[in-house]
């Protein structure tokens, strides 16, 4: 596990065992603040003993309902639970189908509990506690219960997996992602803590969230291209790779490109079944008007074919559990992001 502090009292946990997963710490005078409690109990317990040092941790705050935010909660005594109410209803109702999976798959977690919120809220919050005021507010898209959590003394926002080197939404929509993006990019800001990887700076802020609203637009666009040339998955996996899509093959040790492979097949697959977003997707690309590409994927998905069928197959596997409640949305990866 990785440990950063990027402002007074404001620490930024990494995980060193899934996915490049965050956790953060605010302390302040009157208590401690923690958003995300990472998945393997060994890391959590290292964040608490580092926060309790410092401060007894007041709240909690899961930032979404996914295994790999939330399984550590157990873990807090004392604390009070913060989330968006979706977060508790998905939590209750995928939870421990996704637990119970999780705990075959990886012993670690035998003992994991699910802790479910105990103060919720839609649209907005706010919390003040030792001269900080968080202001916790509704950023669906990666998944329907999604929050960020901006600390406005040090305008630092904790994006969650609204902001994640590839923006992934197998279990949101790419639409409601990009609304949520584009909230962001009103607000000024010193830091972008990122769901799953490296902190993202102020001078870096704006060009990272431009650059994931450009992939979600030619994603899409590429899965309306598929569509109206009937290719199958797998052609369409071949011709449109992450580079193709505009970010880069090598984020969080490569993952990135599963994560894009499980983009294209659920929007292909939602799009494939529902005439009305297809309509509205193909009027989206219109408006968009890509860069021509085309020649350039193609090349590269010829120079490259055996590989990216090889991540199409794993991607998947990983698709399947997501489009399935469970709870443990994201565990099916978890080996693959070991590597
Ligand atoms: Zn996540």
């Amino acid at each position: 596990m990785h440990r950063e502090r990027i402002s007074d009292d404001v620490y930024v946990f990494t995980s060193g065992l899934y996915a490049q997963v965050t956790a953060c710490a605010i302390v302040t005078s009157d208590g401690a603040v923690v958003i995300d409690t990472l998945p393997f109990p060994n890391e959590t317990r290292q964040v608490i003993e580092y926060v309790e040092r410092r401060a007894p941790i007041k709240y909690v705050i899961y930032t979404h309902y996914h295994a790999d935010h939330t399984y550590g909660g157990y873990l807090f005594r004392q604390a009070q639970f913060i989330a968006h109410e979706l977060c508790r209803e998905l939590l209750i109702t995928r939870g421990d189908a996704g637990l119970k999976l999780a705990r075959v798959q990886n012993p670690s977690l035998v003992d994991v509990q699910l802790r479910l919120p105990d103060i919720v809220f839609t649209g907005e919050m706010s919390l003040r506690l030792g001269g900080k005021t968080f202001v916790l507010t509704h950023s669906p898209g990666h998944t329907p219960d999604g929050i960020t959590v901006y600390i406005r003394e040090d305008k630092i926002l904790f994006a969650a997996d609204t902001v994640m080197p590839v923006p992934y939404i197998v279990d949101g929509d790419a639409p409601t992602m990009l609304k949520s993006l584009q909230i962001l990019k009103g607000m000024a800001l010193e830091n972008v803590v990122q769901g799953h990887g490296e902190i993202v700076l102020r001078g870096e802020i704006n060009e990272t969230i431009n650059s994931s609203i450009n992939y979600l637009n030619k994603m899409q666009n590429a899965v309306v291209s598929a569509l109206l040339a009937n290719q199958s998955r797998d052609d369409m996996l071949r011709e449109y790779d992450i580079e193709s899509c505009g970010k880069t093959r090598i984020a969080l040790n490569g993952l990135v490109q599963q994560l894009h492979a499980a983009n294209l097949i659920a929007t292909y697959d939602r799009l494939s079944t529902d005439k009305g977003k297809l309509a509205a997707a193909k009027a989206r690309a219109a408006a968009f008007a890509p860069e021509k590409t085309v020649s350039t994927s193609k090349t590269k998905a010829k120079a490259t074919k055996k590989p990216i069928q090889v991540k199409a197959k794993a991607a998947k596997q990983e698709a399947k559990p997501k489009a399935k409640p469970a709870g443990s949305a994201e565990k099916p990866s978890r080996p693959k992001a070991k590597k």
